[in-house]
Formats: structure tokens, C-alpha cells, sequence
């Protein structure tokens, strides 16, 4: 009999983080308090005026499909801000595609410029979704395992040994998600020069742009020498604006890519959402002072998780400079790999969290821990994790004596 189920999708995993989310759901539904420190998403409401002005769009019936680039209002606003913040020259007629999601952006960007056999180099630990997604081109990505020891520094050494013939892209995401690194200007030299001499694209993801600390610099790799031409940058509404249910990105780049770009999202999508465009143009026209207030509470938990996570017999955990997630050193729990202390701490101490082997190699001995969730749960997470890992100490004891 014919296989059911496409090929391409033979050994494919779901999302470790989405199907982590679900279960949390699930968990909930029965009764059982669970502290989330898995989603990645921001706990705060969109900002009253950016809600207005998608309601305001449904109000006038403005219901229907957009320009498939995206409203020209909105990428023009998309322009600006790219020249603006990160020096980049856009043209909002044909250099941008406004998406349903930074990911589908990704994705897209991914498809357009992919062949089955290609190579996506990533450094790792990486977001989950972007070895799965080369896979469905037909592509495959190779991991340039970043180490611990070495703060998860790119280097170019590593980024050369990676190359071969199929290689075509490197894929770049600062601020990182899970590690929290922001990319020096010495790495993002380092990553454009590798870029130029091997001729391949660079999918720049910058998603986090926004969420930074302690002044770091956010650099974007299309602003380097001769990386225009290659680079597709994408970005989005979901972490910055705290718009993760909208479904909104983009990715802007050069002319010719773009357009094929356009052509993927065309005969997927068609559009984003028309009144959710209007909410995202209201999120960049207005004040950005919602923008420096979850950072403001951001700050404070980051402070607050490093140094309560720091404090649990075992764990290790430096301060992330940009995103919102600690990514925690747990090899001194003596708790095995970090598939298994994600489950003892979900068990055990009603946390859950990301285990770090979910991010590729180099994840392992890893959890990660989103504090984009409230002061009190990162607070009570700590506690009971603390709680938990004296007790398992305790039962350690009782064991050997
Ligand atoms: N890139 C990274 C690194 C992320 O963490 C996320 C969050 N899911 C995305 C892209 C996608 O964001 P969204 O699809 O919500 O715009
Ligand atoms: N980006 C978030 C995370 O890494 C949301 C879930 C997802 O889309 O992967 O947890």
C-alpha cells in the first residue's frame, strides 16, 4: 500500500515547545496547577491603542484581502523602521512581504530560496522550528554546535567547518532564542565575511530585536558590507508588541528574492490578516512607550530568575542579554538529561519547562525558562523548584545512609 503520509515528513517532530504548550493546556483543563515558564510568549495584553485600531478596521468592515504584499501603509511604516533602526534600505513597493507570523515569513523565505539537498547551516542551540522547517523544502540543516563554555560565541572557524557544496544559507537569530546572546559586531563581521566568501544567503531572524538589556546593540547582518543582496531579514510583532495571537511578521530583502517570496505566501496565504495589518501599522506609528514598559518588567524579572536559579543547589544560569528566556546550566543536579529534569520538574514541582536538547546539539544540560510570565510565577517557580530538588537531595541522603 501507498504510504499515507508524505515523505518529507518521515521522522519530522512536532514542536517541542508548541506540543509542550498543549500539554499545559491539557494539565489545566484537569485541575492541575501548572507554572509556565515554557511559552515563549509575552503575558501582557496588546496595548489598548493598537487593539482600537484593528477593532476600528472591523468596525469600518475592513474585512477583506490586502495587497499580498501587505497593506502599503503598513509596509512603508516597515521601511521606515528598517532604515531607521537598523540601516537598512527597503523599498516598500518590492523589497518587503508583510506575513501571518514572523514564522510563516521564515518559512517562505526558506522555500524560496531552498533545493531539496540544499544545506541551512545553524548555529545551535537554535529555535526549535528552523532544522524542521529546511526539512519540509527537502532541504537539511547542519547544526554549528555553539559551546556553553564558550558563552555560545559564533565563531569563524566553526561557521568554515561546516561549509560544503550544498551549503546555501546560514541562518542567524539575535537575540537568540533560548540562549539569550546578542551578536557582537566582531561575530556579526565574522558571520558577513563567512557569508560573502562561501556566496550564500543569510536568513537574519530578528524577532527579538527589541528585548535587549544592559544597552546591548542590535546589529542587522543586510547593513554589512555586501550582504544586502543576500540577506533576508525577518521580524515581527509577536515578542516586542506582545501581539503573539495576531499573527503577524515580515521579511524584507532584496528585490529578486523577495518576489519569489511573495510567490510562496500568494499560493499559501494570499495576505495577513486585514484589520490585524491595521493593528501592526498602529504598533509602529505609535507611542513606543509600551515597548520600554515590558522591558522595564522584563529587566526586573531577568534579575530576579538569574539569581533565583542561580541559587538552586546545582543549577548554573548567566544573565541573558537580549529575549526573554534563562537558559540554565542543570548538569550539577545530578537529575540526568534535560529531557528528564523537564519531566521531574513538571512532576514534581508543577514547573514546566523547556528541556534544552529540544534546541539541537549543544542544548543538552540545558533547561530553558521563559520569564516573560508574571513576577509571582517566577517567583513561585523558583521556590517550588527549590523545594523540589532539596527534597530530592534529602531522599538521595535517606537512600545512602
Ligand atoms: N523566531 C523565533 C526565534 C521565535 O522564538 C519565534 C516565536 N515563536 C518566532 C520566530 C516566530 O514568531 P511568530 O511566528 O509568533 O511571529
Ligand atoms: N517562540 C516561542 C518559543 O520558543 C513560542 C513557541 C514556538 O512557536 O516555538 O517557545
Amino acid at each position: 500500500m501507498k504510504s499515507r503520509i508524505a515523505s518529507r515528513l518521515a521522522g519530522l517532530e512536532r514542536s517541542a515547545t508548541v506540543a509542550l504548550l498543549d500539554q499545559v493546556h491539557a494539565l489545566r483543563a484537569q485541575g492541575v496547577k501548572v507554572l509556565d515558564l515554557n511559552g515563549g510568549e509575552p503575558d501582557f495584553a496588546t496595548a489598548d491603542h493598537i487593539a482600537a485600531e484593528a477593532t476600528e478596521a472591523l468596525r469600518e468592515g475592513f474585512t477583506h484581502y490586502t495587497p499580498s504584499r501587505g497593506l502599503l501603509a503598513l509596509r512603508e511604516a516597515i521601511s521606515e523602521k528598517l532604515a531607521k533602526d537598523n540601516g537598512l534600505d527597503a523599498d516598500p513597493a518590492t523589497d518587503i512581504v508583510v506575513t501571518p507570523s514572523a514564522k510563516h515569513a521564515l518559512f517562505i523565505s526558506l522555500m524560496a530560496i531552498l533545493d531539496p539537498g540544499d544545506e541551512l547551516i545553524v548555529p545551535t542551540p537554535s529555535w526549535v522550528s528552523y532544522g524542521s522547517m529546511a526539512r519540509l523544502t527537502g532541504a537539511r540543516s547542519v547544526a554549528a554546535e555553539l559551546s556553553a563554555d564558550d558563552g555560545f560565541r559564533i565563531t569563524r572557524e566553526l561557521l568554515e567547518s561546516r561549509v560544503s557544496k550544498r551549503s546555501k544559507a546560514v541562518l542567524i537569530n539575535t537575540p537568540n532564542n533560548p540562549t539569550g546572546r546578542v551578536l557582537t559586531r566582531e561575530e556579526a563581521r565574522d558571520v558577513a565575511e563567512f557569508a560573502v566568501a562561501h556566496d550564500l544567503f543569510i536568513v537574519a531572524d530578528e524577532i527579538y530585536e527589541q528585548i535587549r538589556y544592559d544597552n546591548a546593540e542590535h546589529l542587522s547582518l543586510a547593513a554589512f558590507p555586501g550582504c544586502a543582496e543576500r540577506t533576508l531579514t525577518v521580524n515581527g510583532f509577536s515578542k516586542g508588541y506582545a501581539m503573539t495571537g495576531w499573527r503577524l511578521g515580515y521579511v524584507a530583502g532584496p528585490t529578486d528574492v523577495v518576489g519569489q517570496v511573495l510567490k510562496v505566501q500568494e499560493h499559501t496565504v494570499g495576505c495577513a490578516g486585514s484589520f490585524v495589518q491595521r493593528g501592526g501599522l498602529a504598533a509602529l506609528t505609535g507611542s513606543q512607550d509600551v515597548v520600554r514598559d515590558m522591558l522595564d518588567a522584563y529587566t526586573a524579572r531577568r534579575e530576579l530568575i538569574v539569581a533565583g536559579l542561580n541559587s538552586l543547589p546545582g543549577v548554573g544560569c548567566s544573565s541573558p542579554q537580549g529575549a526573554f528566556y534563562a537558559f540554565a546550566d542543570i548538569r550539577g543536579t545530578g537529575l540526568g538529561s534535560s529531557e528528564e529534569f523537564a519531566a521531574w520538574a513538571l512532576r514534581d514541582a508543577g514547573v514546566a519547562l523547556t528541556p534544552g536538547s529540544a534546541f539541537g546539539p549543544g542544548g543538552e544540560g540545558h533547561v530553558r525558562l521563559s520569564f516573560a510570565t508574571s513576577r509571582t510565577t517566577a517567583e513561585e517557580a523558583v521556590d517550588r523548584l527549590s523545594s523540589a530538588l532539596l527534597e530530592q537531595r534529602d531522599r538521595e541522603k535517606r537512600h545512602l545512609a
